[in-house]
């Protein structure tokens, strides 16, 4: 198989426009890379430039330490997937798998092995005779993957493949992929923008947004340390809540201000906001759903400068989890803070909130209730640059 090295990799349409910008990647042997972001953040233009199907503007690409930049797309040894996987519908399963090696004029018997290899792999043994109008969505796809994987390349790019799938199907081909990717010991760059996909597939993921890479991690270093504001809200789902917050320091402990609500750090987020020349200055607050806390339990353990006191204006039941809805100010105007007239607080920006509880909460529309805030999960970013601080 093959390591790939991308070196300041920038994409420019001939229309001016840069698509990626000083893309720099350094990719391991059996690695399974996912390429995720935003819709046009640049992630199928580098797969593409990859493939040799598009120009490289500027940059260095390289397989296995050899520059690739100007080599021929077939000469590449890279298979390519597509979300649009087109069998040619007057061939069976057989005939559209093998029919990449017989333009290449590979010997019968090599083909004739090669593709049974594959069907087994792909559990397509069975329908080698069937044409494509005879397949569901989910074996059309794995016949399209048995077209890539019996060229036997270094590398496979797979471009959202399992768009066109429906939901139930998506889930199944997914396991069938990490299952292969094992299986094969390939090394897959796959793009997507669905997040799910991203968390569950990918040994590393790249995420994305305007051409530049935002960060390079594994998917629990990016759940856990997102490196900015835009990493923290991509990744996670339901995604990240976000509120201004004031930074103020009591003594030798650290609070974050926000609504009319204080939440004492623990010491080592307050050092390093302390450290960073931060108290007295706003900063951006950040705590996933699943990491607010509803029950006697958490009331208990959890201590009392970590809650907040909150209306629910929406419930939705997800089967074990309760997804609850509230809205917190997004500022913090004294004067409102003071008086908290209904018309006062009418007029302020407000964020909306979610908060993941146990189903058994008895919480609905309307209830007034107290949340804990698991201190240790809480994420701080600077306002300006959009960074993570802690
Ligand atoms: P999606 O998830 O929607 O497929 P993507 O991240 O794969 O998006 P790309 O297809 O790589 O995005 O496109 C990146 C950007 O480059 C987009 O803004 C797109 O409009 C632009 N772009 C793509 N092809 C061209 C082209 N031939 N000329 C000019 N701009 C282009």
């Amino acid at each position: 198989m093959a390591s790939l090295s991308l070196k300041h990799i920038y994409k420019i349409y001939p229309n001016g426009f840069e698509a990626v910008k000083d893309f720099n990647l350094e990719i391991e042997d059996k690695e399974f890379i996912i390429f995720v972001g935003p819709s046009g953040c640049g992630k199928s233009t580098t797969l593409r430039m990859i493939a040799g199907l598009e120009d490289i503007s500027d940059g260095e690409f390289m397989i296995d330490g050899k520059i690739m930049n100007d080599v021929e797309p077939k000469d590449r040894d890279i298979a390519m997937v597509f979300q649009n996987y087109a069998l040619y519908p007057h061939m069976t399963v057989r005939d559209n798998m093998a029919f990449g090696l017989k333009l290449r004029k590979t010997p019968k018997h090599e083909i004739k092995k090669k593709v049974g290899d594959a069907s087994t792999i792909l559990d397509l043994s069975e329908l080698l005779d069937r044409k494509p109008v005879a397949l569901s969505g989910g074996q059309r796809q794995r016949v399209a993957m048995g077209r890539a994987i019996v060229r036997e390349p270094k590398v496979f790019l797979m471009d959202e493949p399992l768009s066109n799938l429906d939901a139930k199907l998506r889930v199944q081909m997914r396991t069938e992929i990490s299952a292969l990717h094992q299986r094969l010991g390939a090394t897959i760059i796959y793009v997507t923008h669905d997040q799910t996909e991203a968390m569950t597939l990918g040994t590393r993921i790249v995420v994305m947004k305007d051409g530049v890479i935002q960060q390079v991690a594994s998917p629990r270093d990016l759940y856990n340390k997102p490196d900015n504001l835009f990493v923290a809200g991509f990744i996670g789902s339901p995604q990240m809540n976000f509120v201004n917050a004031e930074c103020r320091a009591e003594g030798d402990d650290v609070y974050l201000d926000f609504d009319k609500f204080s939440i004492k750090l623990p010491k080592p987020k307050g050092d390093a906001l302390r450290n960073g020349g931060y108290i007295g200055k706003e900063v951006i607050m950040g705590i996933r759903p699943e990491k607010i806390f509803e029950s006697e339990h958490a009331m208990s353990v959890f201590p009392e400068d970590c809650k907040i006191e909150v209306t629910v204006n929406g419930y939705e039941l997800l089967g074990s989890e309760v997804l609850l809805y509230f809205n917190l100010l997004n500022e913090k105007p004294a004067e409102i803070q003071r008086q908290f007239t209904d018309d006062a607080y009418a007029n302020v920006k407000k964020v909306h909130w979610t908060a993941k509880v146990d189903a058994a909460t008895t919480a609905r529309y309307g209830s007034t209730i107290t949340l804990a805030l698991d201190p240790n999960k809480i994420h701080v970013f600077d306002k300006e640059t959009e960074k993570t601080i802690v």
